[in-house]
């Protein structure tokens, strides 16, 4: 029977790497990186200003498909952006999970609005549509409102919760690991609410649903380019809306809220500097052209390991039929949170980088007072989940450094 030791033994020969550290994931530099950095620093524009930045959002947009694509510094400002615009502000509620990393959290707690954290699926690792009508069914009745979001497309009747009193202002679903969430049966349980939705894509850039990218499902969905993501701008974010009002907000408000002059400082809102670097924005167009290389590469890693798991006593979380992941990171389940634990164990004594998932958002302090359901798959999730070294496997790359 395969052993822990089998487990490192076969990462180490998968990268061709018998004695190095493996980390869980790093970039690969394998296009215009150098040239498109040096261009940067030869035309001085290295800052706010500067040709990359609309590229890349371009270049973004083509990719998902989405309409409008509006760069952000990091996708943690752009989660909280995207919430920020479709109107979610303090005393608000935000539906999304509790199995997720911090930063979903933390940009819906930057509005002032409280989170609800519910349970995921097993076949999906994300937000559970039964979850989210059940606990709608429970909790939410509709009420007139008056007053617009500042999109000016507020509807007339809002989901509020009828025992806080306090309106149900979105929900926002993660991707987790790349693993698309039920989405459509999603929307069909918010659209009875009136609830929007918004895509914490951060990690599924390259995950499809039938044909069509995660992030563009929502009125804005968001992606991260951190170095640990698929590809990377040394820290950045996107946010993908088809809502040109939205996009042209999304613009205003995370370049201080300017007023287009040629030397007046005017400002009309109260703005965010969370503008991306000209910088950043060149080592993600360069990035964004490796993209499906990279994509490839992470798809034959992870073939595999489903190979290899197939016949050990631990099971690989594959993608969903109907969907394309991007195996952003490399998903086993241990059986129980003790072997979760050995496994753990022995892979990082031997140079091999195994991560667990994150901590369920309701254990950590500033969350452990929010509302949430019984988290029962979730909990299931946190005991048996080990991420697996995930970078692109590339001839070389790793003997390099
Ligand atoms: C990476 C990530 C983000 C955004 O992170 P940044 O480091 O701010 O770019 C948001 N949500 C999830 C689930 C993530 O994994």
């Amino acid at each position: 029977m395969k052993s822990y030791s089998n487990i490192v033994d076969f990462v180490r020969e998968t990268y061709n790497l018998p004695e190095a550290f493996i980390p869980l994931h790093d970039p690969r530099f394998i296009g215009n990186e150098r040239k498109y950095l040096n261009e940067c620093i030869d035309t001085n524009f290295v800052s706010s200003v500067g040709e990359f930045v609309s590229r890349f959002e371009k270049l973004c947009a083509d990719y998902t498909g989405s309409r409008y694509a509006v760069a952000a510094m990091n996708g943690t400002a752009a989660l909280h952006m995207a919430l920020h615009i479709n109107g979610v502000t303090r005393g608000d509620e935000v539906i999304t999970q509790s199995l997720t990393f911090i930063a979903t959290a933390n940009a819906i707690s930057y509005t002032g609005a409280h989170p609800v954290f519910l349970d995921v699926d097993r076949d999906t690792m994300g937000l559970s549509p039964q979850a989210v009508e059940a606990w709608l069914v429970e909790n939410a009745e509709m009420r007139a409102t008056e007053g617009n979001t500042p999109s000016g497309s507020g509807s007339r009747y809002s989901a509020y919760n009828k025992y806080t009193n306090r309106r149900i202002a979105a929900c926002v679903p993660m991707h987790s690991f790349g693993h698309p969430v039920r989405i459509e049966e999603l929307m069909l349980v918010l659209d009875q609410y009136n609830i929007p939705l918004i895509e914490d894509a951060a990690e599924s850039l390259g995950s499809f649903i039938g044909e069509r990218h995660t992030g563009t499902f929502g009125r804005c969905g968001i992606l991260s380019f951190n170095g640990n993501k698929v590809i990377t701008t040394g820290g950045g974010g996107m946010i993908l809306t088809n809502d040109e009002s939205l996009a042209k907000m999304a613009k205003h408000l995370t370049t201080q809220a300017k007023v287009p002059h040629r030397w007046e400082f005017r400002h009309d809102f109260v703005g965010y500097n969370y503008r991306l670097t000209n910088l950043a924005a060149a080592l993600g167009c360069a990035q964004i052209e490796s993209l499906d290389h990279i994509l490839r590469l992470k798809r034959d890693l992870a073939n595999k390991y489903r190979d290899w798991f197939n016949d050990a006593p631990w099971q690989f979380f594959a993608e969903r039929e109907g969907t394309r992941a991007n195996y952003w990171l490399n998903v086993i389940l241990a059986n129980n949170r003790e072997e979760r634990d050995e496994i753990l164990q022995y892979t990082n004594d031997h140079g091999v980088m195994t991560r667990p998932v994150w901590e369920l958002m309701t254990d950590l302090p500033m969350f452990e007072q929010c509302q949430h359901d019984d988290l029962i798959n979730s909990r299931w999730f946190a005991d048996r989940v080990v991420n697996l070294p995930s970078s692109a496997v590339i001839e070389g790359y790793g003997k390099m450094m």
